[in-house]
C-alpha cells in the first residue's frame, strides 16, 4: 500500500531535547529498549516524558514475525547486571511504571524466565508498578510459573493479530498458545493482572476482531490495547489499511462492554503507550 499517512498517524515532535539524555543512560547502562528497536512511531513524545520499555534477553530475536522491526538471527549471551542495571535506569528515569519486555529466545532452557524473574525482583524493591510483556515460551507452563512466582503487578502477551493472519504475520507462533499462556497466568495467580494487545490494519475484517476479544475475555484477560500497525520498511508486512479513529472508539467500547478493565484503542497506541495511565484499576 503506498498510500500517505493520513493526519491522525502525525506525531507532534515534542520532548526531542530529553531523548538524548535517555538515550545516554540506556548506553551506559548497556541496555536496549523496544522503542528503538521497533522504531517506535511514539519515540520522542515517550523520552520526553521519560519513559520507555526495556527490552532484556538481548537485542537479537530467535523468531522472524514479519511486521517487526527487531534484528532476528544468532543471539547473543544474557547479561548477568541486566536485572540491576534495569533497576537503576527505573529509579534515575523517576518512573512509578515500569514496562519490560524481551526478545524471544527459544534457543534458552526457559526461554528467559529466570532472568524475567530477576528482573522483576529487583524492580519490585524500588517499588515501581512492574508490568512484563512476555514472549509465548514456546508454551512451557513451568517458565510461565517462574515469572508469574515472581508477581508482576501486569503480565501483558500480545495476542498481535487474529488467528487466520498467524501464518503470514507470525509464522513461528501459535494464537491457541497465546491464549493458553494468558488463561495459564490466572491459573496461577489470578491476582496478577493479564494483559495483551492487538495491532490493526493488517487485513482482518471487523468480526474477526471482535473474535479475537471475546477469545481475550474467555481466558479472563483484564487489559487490551488495539493500535493501528504501520510497517517498520517496504520489506516488512504492508500496512494493508489506515484504519478511522472511529473503528477505533466502537472497538473501544464493544471492548468496555465485554468486561476488560481498561482498554486503549487508538491509532497511536502500543502495548506500552501510556502504560502508566492503567494505573486506575489499582486504586479502583
Ligand atoms: Fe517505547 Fe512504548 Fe513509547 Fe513506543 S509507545 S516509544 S515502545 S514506551
Ligand atoms: Fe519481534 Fe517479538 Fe516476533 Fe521477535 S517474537 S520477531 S521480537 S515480535
Amino acid at each position: 500500500m503506498n498510500k500517505r499517512k493520513p493526519d491522525w498517524l502525525r506525531v507532534k515532535l515534542q520532548g526531542a531535547e530529553k531523548t538524548h539524555e535517555v538515550k545516554e543512560m540506556l548506553n551506559r547502562l548497556s541496555l536496549h529498549t523496544v522503542c528503538q528497536e521497533a522504531n517506535c512511531p511514539n519515540l520522542i513524545e515517550c523520552f520526553g516524558r521519560k519513559t520507555a520499555t526495556f527490552m532484556i534477553l538481548g537485542s537479537v530475536c530467535t523468531r522472524n514475525c514479519t511486521f517487526c522491526n527487531v534484528t532476528k538471527g544468532i543471539t547473543q549471551g544474557v547479561d548477568p547486571e541486566e536485572p540491576a542495571n534495569v533497576a537503576k535506569a527505573v529509579t534515575e528515569l523517576g518512573l512509578k511504571h515500569a514496562v519490560i519486555t524481551s526478545v524471544t529466545r527459544d534457543d534458552l532452557p526457559d526461554g528467559g524466565a529466570g532472568h524475567f524473574a530477576e528482573v522483576i525482583k529487583k524492580l519490585k524493591a524500588t517499588k515501581v508498578i512492574v508490568e512484563v510483556l512476555i514472549p509465548d515460551l514456546q508454551g512451557s507452563r513451568e517458565a510461565l510459573a517462574t515469572i508469574v512466582s515472581a508477581r508482576p503487578h501486569i503480565l501483558n502477551h500480545n495476542i498481535e493479530t487474529v488467528p487466520r493472519l498467524y501464518p503470514t504475520v507470525r509464522p513461528k507462533a501459535s494464537y491457541a498458545r497465546s491464549l493458553e499462556l494468558l488463561k495459564n497466568s490466572k491459573e496461577l495467580d489470578a491476582s496478577v493482572f493479564t494483559k495483551s494487545g492487538i495491532m490493526v490494519g493488517l487485513g482482518e475484517q471487523e468480526e474477526e476482531v471482535i473474535s479475537v476479544m471475546k477469545d481475550l475475555r474467555a481466558v479472563d484477560c483484564d487489559l487490551l490495547t488495539i493500535g493501528q500497525y504501520l510497517a517498520p520498511s517496504a520489506k516488512h508486512h504492508p500496512v494493508i489499511e489506515y484504519i478511522h479513529p472511529d473503528l477505533f472508539k466502537k472497538y473501544k467500547d464493544i471492548a468496555y462492554e465485554m468486561g476488560f478493565k481498561y482498554v486503549a484503542s487508538d491509532p497511536l497506541v502500543r502495548s506500552s503507550y501510556h502504560a502508566a495511565d492503567v494505573a486506575q484499576i489499582f486504586t479502583s
